[in-house]
């Protein structure tokens, strides 16, 4: 069969599989460009939808293409762009504009921030979206705000980057300095303020002042608490404020990027203290939380472009990961459509959040990955290579041609060469190992988790 005939036959059976809008979206100009030996290389049009196709609908693909011909085992995927659109020109100062827009970091207004409890206003429960990823942490708060110190004492609050543990906690600190009319004395403190806080303390023979003020604390918060890990001076203030503030029923909140578990080079002490609470976790939000999530920011824009639900259902679709990326997704069409001139049609939408994503893709390549995975493991990129079977190795090994293969769609046989030419049943065999620990081992998939991020945040 013709590959143009073959990939005929084969959208003929997605298009009953799979509902028409994604057809639409993800296929379109969609063609077979290449077959080797197994392997078929589909091209699709951006690199958002390579991305999506290649993540949502590889296994029915391959299981379609597989009826037809039996002898394909796997599909690559590329990026071939269709001629046809070409691009207006462009005048230097709007271009500068859009870089601006699709590189820099934007946030919705600040608000304010209040010097004597250090809370920013911007941060409420009422605009705290609750979804399934998040109802055990935001539930545990609101046990936490009925019995202030005496329920969920400590509350460990744990989640990857952008997934809304600031928001939740200083949520929280907010609500009691309203519900007791700023009788209670609440703090929050990032744990790096806190760590410069000790330190100068030390530095100014001042740390009585510092435990003076710590001490007169009803409410701690304290953000990030990974950062003092590792850190001893700072443990061991962090370790006396935090024993004189339970001792005396007072409630602290915690915050970190990983389990208390996985703290670690925190003193066993801490983290028994931390396992002695509550301790709860953020994780992704899905499809319906996080289209509820933009309509929530929406509300707090003002309204000179309404967004219709297709466009939130659209842009939640685009940008299934953290909250941060789904709120700068928005921030960010909203100021390409506001410089472009264009209404918010579900065409002009799409291609823009294409351009916003393909901007985001663009910085991670497979030496990224390898790099960002050395790093976590505290290993090197000629270790990963070799052939040593130690256990520290192998599993970032496993770990690196996992995501080589997930997140980059880079084929067996591809990453094999890569890593130091190595047989492609060995990656087959590592993807489906990973793939597979992953579901079991909770302690793995958040190691994977943060990788990721650290990964798609360090661009
Ligand atoms: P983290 O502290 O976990 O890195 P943040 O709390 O800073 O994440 O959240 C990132 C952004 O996402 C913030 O702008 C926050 O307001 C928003 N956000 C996160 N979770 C929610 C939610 N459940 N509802 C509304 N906005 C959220
Ligand atoms: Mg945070």
């Amino acid at each position: 069969m013709e590959l143009q005939e073959l990939w005929q036959s084969v959208l003929g059976e997605l298009e009953l599989q799979i509902s028409k809008p994604n057809f639409q979206t993800w296929l379109k100009n969609s063609f077979l460009s290449d077959k080797k030996d197994e392997t078929v290389c589909l091209s699709l049009e951006s690199a958002f939808a390579k991305e999506w196709v290649s993540n949502k609908y590889h296994k029915i693909i391959l299981k379609i293409i597989r009826n037809f011909d039996p002898e394909i085992k796997d599909i690559i995927y590329q990026i071939q762009p269709s001629e046809e659109k070409t691009k207006p020109t462009i005048s230097p100062h709007i271009k500068k504009l859009e870089a601006d827009i699709l590189s820099k970091t934007l946030d919705f207004p600040n608000y304010s921030i209040d010097p004597k409890t250090n809370l920013n206003s911007k941060y409420t429960l009422q605009n705290f979206v609750v979804g399934a990823n998040n109802e055990l942490a935001y539930s545990a708060g609101l046990g936490v705000i009925s019995e202030v110190g005496r329920k969920y004492n400590p509350l460990f609050i744990y989640g990857g980057v952008g997934l809304g543990k600031t928001h939740l906690i200083q949520g929280i600190g907010n609500e009691l300095r309203k519900l007791s009319k700023n009788k209670i004395n609440i703090r929050y403190v990032s744990s790096e303020t806190f760590t410069n806080e000790v330190i100068n303390g030390i530095r100014m023979k001042k740390m009585d002042d510092l435990k003076t003020k710590y001490r007169k604390v009803d409410v701690l918060i304290i953000d990030d608490i990974q950062f003092i890990s590792g850190k001893e001076a700072t443990q061991q203030e962090f370790f006396h404020t935090f024993n004189a503030l339970y001792e005396n029923n007072k409630q602290i909140i915690i915050s970190s990027d990983r389990s208390p578990y996985l703290l670690s080079t925190l003193e066993e002490r801490l983290r028994s203290r931390f396992e002695g609470g509550m301790v709860a976790d953020i994780s992704y939000p899905d499809h319906e939380t996080r289209v509820a999530i933009l309509k929530t920011k929406m509300d707090s824009q003002g309204k000179e472009i309404i967004l219709n639900n297709d466009i939130f259902e659209l842009i939640s679709q685009k940008f299934p990961y953290n909250i941060r990326e789904l709120e700068g997704a928005l921030i960010r069409l909203l100021g390409m459509l506001k410089i472009r001139k264009l209404a918010p049609t579900i065409e002009n939408t799409s291609a823009i959040l294409d351009e916003i994503n393909n901007h985001r893709i663009r910085m991670i390549s497979p030496d990224n990955i390898i790099a960002t995975v050395v790093e976590f493991y505290n290993t090197t990129e000629k270790e990963i290579i070799g052939h040593s079977r130690k256990k520290e190795l192998v599993k970032p090994r496993q770990i690196i041609m996992y995501l080589l293969r997930e997140d980059l769609k880079n084929s067996f046989s591809t990453i094999a060469r890569k890593l130091g030419n190595r047989d492609h049943t060995t990656i087959l065999h590592a993807y489906n190992k990973i793939s597979k620990d992953i579901i079991k081992n909770k302690m793995l998939s958040q190691e994977i988790n943060l990788i990721k991020e650290k990964i798609y945040n360090n661009n």
